[in-house]
């Protein structure tokens, strides 16, 4: 009869599962090229390449105090922003956590609740003291808006919201323009700031990089999503050509390229376990790209396959298993904290599954898990070096490199992440991918919201 398999031949079948190869990348970086490029021909394409209303870079002099308010996915960030030129900066700010109710209520509801949280942010932020604002009665701050899910502009200050993404779900919200409800909030809480400019976290972490850092042409976000933005020729967006504005030469593109590989699934090496994730998600077949890479979803990815194995009867025989049972139950930071156990015992694996699932763990299961995380998020890195190689072949920044701004938890905290995404830019591009260079936009979505907001008053 058959021996027991060890953890380690069970770890074998995970690796091949999980493992992308340097040739397949290729191909994955050759295929969001040609989707990169469609989504600027027409509408309607599963990668919506936005513009964004932002003409051209910053100059690195832009000045001023300005509020910045950042609905990212996880958190609610309010921002003083002190823009001090020569690229430099200072922020002072208070986070607010959302709860998953909030996520489902009715979208002014939703609104409300970002305009009371900065009308308490700023009457505790005014005063004469120095680092105070210092806000006469009827004067306003100008507001940079940071809403980052895939919205369709017109102008800087207007964006309709195509879908909503990263579990998010309020209704009457879709199809509305979030930039007229956010203003409707503001006034029902009578919060004495200017809205100017509606901007997601991945144009302001590209405008904030290269405000910091010249050299920088691309912003990611790897946080509980992803996205990708960089800078386009005007003349090179046919799908534009009738709106001109042929008078800018640039424009910010948002490519909200979490969406690739969308409903079609032709390019993604998916598992089943990836299967699951996008049939369980609130939206089935969309955002295929980022189900396999963001922080909203690897722990989850992590949790398919344990349970996979409990069913088999492999682990936890005879333990009360019910809490790995649970959807979401595993968070993508305990992948991180396995990753980066340093210890012979792995003693931090032991605490994470007694403490949060009150199951024991013999030391070739840690070894197992350990392995397994990193399967996970090593194939989440090097696919995230797929679409920014699809970006920097597509705009021919190869030879020349470039600096890649980069902001999330997934890029700032999973121990390895950054190195990496180099190791698969080398993959795809052999030597020449070292002279492409991620690093972490400090602040962006907040920094890069206020910049865009003094740009656009600039320009008016
Ligand atoms: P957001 O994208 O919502 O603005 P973040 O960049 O903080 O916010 O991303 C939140 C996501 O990052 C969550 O999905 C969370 O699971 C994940 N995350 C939080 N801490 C860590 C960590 N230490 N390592 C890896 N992922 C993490």
């Amino acid at each position: 009869h058959a021996t027991k398999k060890t953890m380690a031949d069970h770890l074998r079948k995970y690796e091949s599962l999980f493992t992308l190869t340097p040739q397949r990348m290729r191909m994955i970086v050759d295929a969001f090229k040609d989707t990169l490029e469609a989504g600027l021909e027409k509408n309607g394409n599963t990668v919506p390449m936005i513009p964004t209303y932002v003409f051209g870079w910053p100059t690195g002099n832009e000045t001023g105090e300005y509020l910045a308010v950042d609905l990212g996915g996880t958190n609610l960030r309010v921002c003083l922003v002190t823009l001090q030129g020569s690229g430099r900066f200072e922020i002072t700010q208070t986070k607010y956590r959302l709860s998953e109710d909030q996520k489902q209520e009715d979208g002014q509801k939703l609104f409300d609740f970002c305009a009371e949280c900065l009308k308490t942010f700023i009457d505790q932020h005014v005063g004469e003291e120095p680092g105070m604002i210092n806000l006469k009665p009827g004067d306003k701050l100008p507001l940079g808006f940071t809403f980052s899910y895939p919205c369709s502009q017109n102008k800087i200050d207007h964006g309709e919201l195509i879908r909503w993404t990263k579990g998010f779900g309020n209704p009457n919200t879709e199809g509305h323009d979030v930039a007229e409800m956010f203003r409707k909030s503001l006034q029902k809480y009578d919060v004495p700031a200017d809205f100017i400019s509606l901007t997601c976290d991945t144009t302001g972490t590209l405008i904030a990089s290269h405000y910091v850092n010249p050299k920088t042409k691309i912003g990611c976000i790897f946080g509980t999503g992803c996205n990708a933005a960089y800078m386009e020729k005007v003349a090179d967006i046919p799908k534009i050509k009738s709106l001109g504005i042929e008078g800018a030469a640039e424009i910010a593109i948002n490519c909200e390229y979490g969406a690739f590989d969308s409903f079609e699934h032709e390019h993604l090496p998916r598992t089943k376990y990836d299967q699951i994730v996008d049939e369980t998600s609130n939206k089935p077949g969309e955002q295929a790209y980022e189900k396999l890479i963001s922080g909203r979803y690897l722990g989850e990815i992590m949790r398919l396959v344990i349970c996979e194995l409990i069913d088999e009867g492999v682990l936890f025989l005879g333990q009360e298993t019910y809490k790995l049972e649970k959807s979401y139950a595993f968070d993508t930071a305990f992948l991180s904290l396995m990753e980066s156990d340093p210890t012979d015992e792995l003693l931090m694996i032991i605490g994470i599954f007694t403490h949060f699932f009150a199951v024991e763990t013999t030391l070739a299961e840690r070894q197992f898990f350990r392995a397994l995380a990193k399967l996970i998020g090593r194939r989440a890195a090097r696919l995230s070096a797929c679409g920014i190689a699809a970006i920097v072949s597509k705009m021919g920044y190869l030879d020349e490199g470039c600096s890649v701004g980069a902001d999330g938890s997934l890029y700032n905290k999973y121990p390895g992440f950054a190195d990496r995404i180099h190791e698969g830019l080398i993959d795809v591009f052999g030597d020449k991918g070292r002279n492409i260079v991620t690093y972490h936009a400090e602040d962006g979505s907040g920094v890069g919201s206020a910049i865009i907001a003094a740009m656009t008053k600039q320009r008016k």
